[in-house]
């Protein structure tokens, strides 16, 4: 297991993810109308959320239009829901230039080899523990976690900790002083 020391953690102000074998386990289910049916994991929505308070900007990023992403992602309220995003990697580079970021504050979570560009204009780059062997080959971190079983979570949990921000938002919650994170629970 390759480990990332906190601080780069620490630096990330730009988690981009990609959406299907990431956020969801890569499965694609239409019930008997031809509606998509996709299962999102509601730990790394409260992750997101969480990680949104803390003033890291969120994207996903998808190769594939997907309404339900789309539904998911404004449930959230994150930042940036880029679906049919062709290049990924252009996608990323707009955000860095929007917000004034360099690569290394910038990290992609990714299962598949379209996810290859976003991983060269990434300083931290992350694979989910099921991604495909080439990606798995170029991260500098792969998650213990499955995509969509929590594997986004996993990566937030890394990037508060090393702000000190979880800990204060376990304060909150022991204290059931919820005030400040009044929508994590999504
Ligand atoms: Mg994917």
């Amino acid at each position: 297991m390759r480990e990332i020391e906190p601080q780069r953690w620490g630096a990330v102000q730009l988690l981009c993810c990609d959406v299907d074998g990431v956020l969801t386990d890569g499965s694609l289910a239409f019930d008997e109308n031809g509606s998509l049916i996709q299962t999102f994991y509601v730990r790394d929505g409260f992750g997101l959320v969480a990680a949104r308070r803390a003033g890291i900007k969120i994207a996903w990023i998808s190769g594939r239009p997907s309404k339900v992403a789309q539904k998911r992602f404004e449930e959230l309220g994150l930042d940036h829901c880029l679906l049919a995003c062709d290049d990924k990697a252009a996608a990323i580079l707009d955000l860095q230039s929007q917000y004034g970021l360099s690569p290394d504050q910038c990290c992609f979570i990714g299962d598949d080899i379209p996810d290859l560009a976003a991983f060269t204009v990434c300083g931290l780059r992350v694979a989910v523990a099921d991604a495909e062997p080439v990606l798995i080959s170029r991260a500098d971190y792969i998650t213990r976690a499955r995509g969509g079983r929590g594997a986004v979570r996993e990566i937030i949990d890394l990037m508060l900790s090393a702000r000190g921000y979880w800990d204060l938002m376990l304060d909150m919650f022991e204290n059931s002083d919820q005030s400040a994170p009044d929508n994590l629970q999504k």
